[in-house]
């Protein structure tokens, strides 16, 4: 285990660091030294899907590289306002699987409860670019439907908290969303899909990771790191006290062109993962959403790497490649 040695500067609180991430393509290429690269179509893209960034993910970008690979996965680009064959608006079928008040099920035992609208970034290749989150995702206090469905369900075993992102929660919400779970008698797993650790280290503090160590519920944290250079010693930091308290830390990324589709970098990734607690999960084939057409890794290529991977990699540390099909009763593999 790398010894992540503790953190003695007296930072911002979490939401506080939320409220001054960056907002625009000018400010963040301003931020980076590169608004010679600024292009009215950037602002045209982000009209529909707005920038979105941390200040902590902006500063493990390299100033004055326009191809950065964590620079791909925030900037607006002029190619989402591009059509293309066979991208759409719902690529996952989500808008017909909503069942009831924030909640979405697909797959039998899990249930999927959109915790929350908002992310603390916005990623371009996001699958939920265009779900009506404010339409779908539970007001506050508005959790009693939900909870009555599932108390009268007990085909369900296992809680996926996401969103949007579910940690953008405040610990209280979460504390009380996560206690009303613990006592639904048949629930046995409680599962949290969240990037938040991941671009803002910050918010893994000492009540969230209480309310994980108390629930009743095994607890499985899924991050999202698409590229080794966002596992940073910060993030390592904020990730041991979750891991010291049995909480299974695991990983899914996505396949995107021009960030990760190198077998290196994808090895890198499932190696430093490891050295940070996390298990490789899912590496996941591009969902077709509008406007993400550029960020397309061809099947073959995907298998390719994914190939390589499987030579290098001890088993343990091989993510499946996968992609959701609408429709399908799991994620379907490659
Ligand atoms: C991905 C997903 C799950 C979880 O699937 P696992 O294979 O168990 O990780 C559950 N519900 C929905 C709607 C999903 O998209
Ligand atoms: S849901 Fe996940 S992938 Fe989509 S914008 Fe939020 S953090 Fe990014």
């Amino acid at each position: 285990m790398i010894p992540f040695s503790s953190s003695t500067t007296n930072r911002k609180g979490w939401q506080q660091q939320l409220v001054e991430g960056l907002r625009s393509a000018v400010e963040l290429l301003d931020y980076l030294g590169l608004t010679t690269f600024l292009d009215s179509h950037m602002e045209e893209a982000a009209a529909r899907f707005p920038l979105r960034v941390t200040r902590y993910y902006a500063n493990l970008m390299e100033r004055g590289d326009f191809d950065d690979p964590l620079l791909r996965q925030v900037l607006p680009s002029p190619r989402e306002l591009e059509t293309a064959d066979g991208f759409t608006r719902d690529p996952t079928g989500d808008l017909t699987a909503r069942a009831g008040p924030g909640m979405l099920r697909k797959y039998t035992g899990r249930a999927l409860v959109i915790a929350s609208g908002g992310c603390a970034i916005n990623c371009r290749y996001c699958f939920r670019r265009h779900f009506p989150y404010q339409a779908s995702r539970v007001g506050p206090g508005a959790w009693k439907p939900l909870l009555c469905e599932l108390t009268g369900d007990d085909t369900v075993s296992e809680i996926i908290l996401s969103g949007g992102d579910p940690l953008m929660l405040s610990n209280s919400r979460l504390e009380t969303l996560v206690g009303e779970l613990g006592r639904i008698g048949h629930l046995k797993r409680l599962r949290i899909h969240s990037r938040l650790p991941v671009v803002l280290p910050d918010r893994v503090d000492h009540g969230l990771v209480e309310i994980l160590d108390e629930t009743r519920l095994k607890c499985t944290l899924v991050l999202h790191v698409n590229h080794p250079r966002e596992l940073t010693p910060e993030l390592g930091r904020a990730l041991e006290p979750l891991a010291a308290a049995g909480i299974i830390l695991l990983n899914q990324s996505v396949l995107l062109r021009k960030v990760n589709d190198a077998p290196g970098i994808q090895v890198d990734l499932c190696e430093k993962l490891f050295d940070y607690n996390i298990l490789p999960y899912y590496l996941h084939q591009l969902d077709k959403v509008e406007g993400a057409a550029h960020f397309l890794v061809a099947d073959a290529r995907a298998r390719e790497i994914h190939g390589i991977m499987r030579q290098r990699l001890p088993g343990y540390l091989l993510p499946r490649l996968v992609r959701e099909e609408p429709g399908a009763d799991s994620k379907q593999p490659l």
